[in-house]
């Protein structure tokens, strides 16, 4: 009998595939099931590629599979199929990329379907028992009952023992009848076609023009761009066009930013469906992921929503693939497998045949040319849904304001006449902590972190350096490290400093503080919304974390208090991440029936893209970059790669990337640099960059297949860590 070899990907750096000898016992795996192997003198879980009566593997070399973990493949086809088209569109391993795609527990070997579908599940009565009656002295049971709630489907009993849940506590709700035990029967198309909740809003007819595009396109691939201004209703369009998928037994895909998977997310769409609803974000412990991902693969869920990795979990019937706040970079993965979340959910559309919808009111340049190229049709929402206007935008020039703590006259009176009104003012910055550099006043000394450069910000509470590049934190030095004196300074705004300030100037009105700090604790940006939502007059202070998705239905005024060192940032793509950056945060003010105002503090009043942006909005401003980078082959309308190094001295890096420079051949492929990164040293190690630029998408993927053999053979690759972006979104 002629033997049967396995190639299978392990999860490993090398960019190969790996033989083994499939053994007489076990049936040949089909591919993209898991299968055991001895790998070194450990054990390893590898994913079936295929098998033939070939191998190159000498055969003293060669090891027998232990065992095949899967009937049917973990990933279904099309999943497999989008996973191999990762790996070669980003020039990764595909044994990484398969990591990536897994939940961790099925990668350490759980089986695929869940065991036995026993769940623990609130009863009516355990949905309203009030939380400070006679329970108040169970806190196991309080904890119990929390989390329940969180999942009104019911939680199987391991998801349960992982949460520190376990069986007595049980059994003693159940007793009380706040809990019960329930076995779900498989699904069926009837259990999964489910009606609303709450009945749906009538649409504008925009809004109604988009959602009957998206459901003509039911069972075929069809790309939409919906670019709808702030406050147009996009979610209404989801929503509805997810209840038609839902009417038909199909699955929803929605794949939210980090930020924007806040509970009111999920909590409005728990309003409205009555489909289970499988959540999967990096709050997860791995066996709540586990849960979720195996609701979404068996069709039990019916709406899949998730952050960046949730574009690899498997859908029995998928229907619609939702992509909101398109624009937001957290959809790029900025290390290991860098893939986009974006890019591969159009491409899994594409194989599983469905339809995919972006969603921005301030689209990435990509998707507005991809509209314009005709390959997304292009839907869009130009007026406010719920009778709001669009805010007024106005500059204030700085160069002439005298300044206190970086709030000019001007905009304090604007503050001053809004919280008279009763309303609400949201004021952004850029920077959280106290101040971005503490200077010595007597000498010019500055803070430096000592193993990246930069500057550490200086925080308050408790009174730190925190280098925001490597984590680095320090005491603050009493005196000047180089003449002595004490006088040491905080220069520069932070938000942690402006709301000292404003708490000093409006000191009757509440304020609030949203940043990374201030919500570091679970449930703080919960209960901040609540409180804010609870004040009439009042100050929000904040970082980016206000500009995303939330509404502020009080807020008429809108600061920006420096904005300027955006539009001349390092990166290419700085203007354009400003400009969404500015007018998403715009989007927070005069939601509801309010004319809201908008207040850019700048010394660049002329800037031809900021007054395009304020004079004509974010597509004519989009127009007039995309023009320039068409002049410059950068993407869209090019197309980049960026090879990193790094090393604990400067050498090694450019050394090495000089050594790659020398291997491009041709002229298919333009090279920029080698050059030192933009912050040449971080968390102690020096970087430096080579970007590759191809004017044609197959030249650059073409050219990169061919140089990354050359590179892995450099002896110069083993004296740094190197990476390879395909498509970097950010030059840093
Ligand atoms: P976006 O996501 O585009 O910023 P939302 O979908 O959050 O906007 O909608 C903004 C507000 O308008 C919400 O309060 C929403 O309930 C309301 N809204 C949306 N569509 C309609 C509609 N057709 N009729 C009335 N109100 C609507
Ligand atoms: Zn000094
Ligand atoms: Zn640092």
């Amino acid at each position: 009998m002629t033997r049967r070899y396995l190639h299978l990907a392990l999860p490993s750096p090398l960019r190969q595939t790996f033989d083994y000898v499939l053994p007489a016992r076990m049936a040949l795996p089909p591919d993209g099931a898991r299968v055991r192997v001895p790998f070194g003198r450990q054990e390893q879980i590898g994913i079936c590629l295929g098998s033939s009566e070939t191998t190159s593997i000498p055969e003293d070399k060669l090891r027998a599979a232990t065992e095949c973990l899967d009937e049917e493949p973990a990933l279904p086809p099309a999943l497999f199929r989008l996973c191999l088209w990762a790996a070669e569109y980003y020039q990764h391993p595909l044994g990484e990329v398969f990591d990536t795609a897994l939940p961790v527990l099925l990668r350490q070997g759980e089986p695929v379907p869940a065991q036995g579908e026993l769940r623990w599940r609130m009863t009516r009565l355990g949905e309203l028992f009030p939380l400070d009656g006679p329970i108040r002295r169970a806190p196991r049971q309080i904890e119990a009952l929390l989390k329940l709630r969180e999942f009104p489907e019911g939680m199987i009993p391991p998801l349960l023992a992982s949460l520190g849940i376990e069986r007595p506590t049980l059994l003693a709700m159940e007793k009380k009848g706040l809990v019960e035990c329930i076995t779900l029967t498989p699904p069926t198309h009837e259990t999964h076609v489910q009606g609303l909740r709450e009945p749906p809003l009538p649409l504008n007819p925009a809004q109604a023009l988009a959602v009957d595009a998206v459901n003509a396109r039911a069972g075929q691939f069809h790309p939409f761009l919906l670019f709808g201004i702030t406050g147009s209703g996009k979610t209404e369009v989801y929503l509805q066009a997810i209840a038609a998928v839902l009417a038909r037994g199909d699955q929803a895909l929605v794949l939210v930013p980090e930020i924007g998977l806040a509970p009111q997310t999920v909590a409005r769409f728990r309003a409205r469906f009555q489909a289970e609803i499988a959540v999967l974000h990096s709050g997860r412990n791995e066996r709540e992921r586990l849960d979720a991902w195996r609701a979404a693969r068996s069709g039990r869920a019916g709406i899949v929503i998730g952050t960046r990795s949730a574009v690899f979990t498997p859908l029995a019937r998928p229907g619609l693939i939702i992509v909101d706040e398109e624009h937001d970079l957290s959809f790029k993965q900025q290390e290991g497998f860098r893939y986009h979340a974006r890019d591969l959910a159009v491409r899994r559309a594409q194989l599983e045949n469905v339809p995919v919808l972006l969603g921005s009111a301030t689209p990435a340049l990509e998707s507005l040319h991809n509209a314009r190229e005709g390959r997304y049709e292009l839907l869009e929402l130009n007026i406010r849904a719920a009778n709001a206007t669009l805010p007024l935008f106005k500059l204030i020039d700085l160069r002439h304001q005298a300044m206190k703590e970086g709030f000019s006259e001007p905009l304090l009176q604007a503050i001053r006449a809004t919280l008279a009104k009763g309303e609400q003012v949201l004021v952004f910055i850029n920077r959280r902590g106290f101040a971005p550099v503490l200077m010595c006043h007597d000498c010019g000394w500055q803070a430096q972190c000592k193993r990246c450069d930069a500057r550490p910000t200086v925080h308050r509470n408790p009174a730190r350096l925190h280098c925001h590049h490597c984590g680095g934190e320090t005491r603050p030095p009493v005196q000047c490290p180089s003449c002595g004196s004490t006088d040491l300074r905080g220069v520069g705004l932070g938000t942690e400093r402006a709301e000292d300030f404003l708490q000093r100037a409006f000191p009757k009105v509440p304020l609030f503080r949203v940043d990374r700090d201030s919500t570091r604790r679970k449930e703080a940006l919960n209960q901040l919304y609540h409180d804010i939502h609870a004040a009439e007059a009042g100050i929000l202070v904040g970082t980016q974390m206000l500009a995303k998705g939330h509404h502020f239905p009080r807020v008429t005024l809108v600061a920006l208090l420096d904005i300027d060192g955006g539009l001349f940032g390092a990166d290419f793509r700085s203007a354009e991440h400003i400009a969404q950056l500015i007018i998403q945060v715009a989007g927070r003010a005069g939601r509801v029936g309010r004319q809201g105002l908008v207040l850019l503090q700048t010394r660049q009043p002329e800037h031809p893209l900021l007054r395009e942006l304020i004079a004509n909005g974010y597509a004519a401003f989009a127009e007039r970059v995309l023009d320039e980078r068409r002049a410059l082959d950068l993407p869209p309308c090019g197309y980049l790669a960026l090879l990193r190094a790094e090393a604990p001295d400067a050498e090694r890096p450019m050394a090495f990337l000089n050594a790659v420079a020398a291997l491009v051949e041709g002229d298919a492929l333009q090279l920029w640099g080698p050059v030192p990164a933009p912050m040449e040293k971080r968390a102690g190690r020096f970087r430096a960059h080579l970007l590759l630029q191809g004017r044609r998408r197959p030249t650059l993927h073409a050219g990169l297949a061919a140089l990354l053999p050359r590179i892995e053979a450099l002896p110069e690759a083993r004296r740094v860590r190197w990476s390879l972006d395909v498509d970097p979104q950010q030059i840093t």
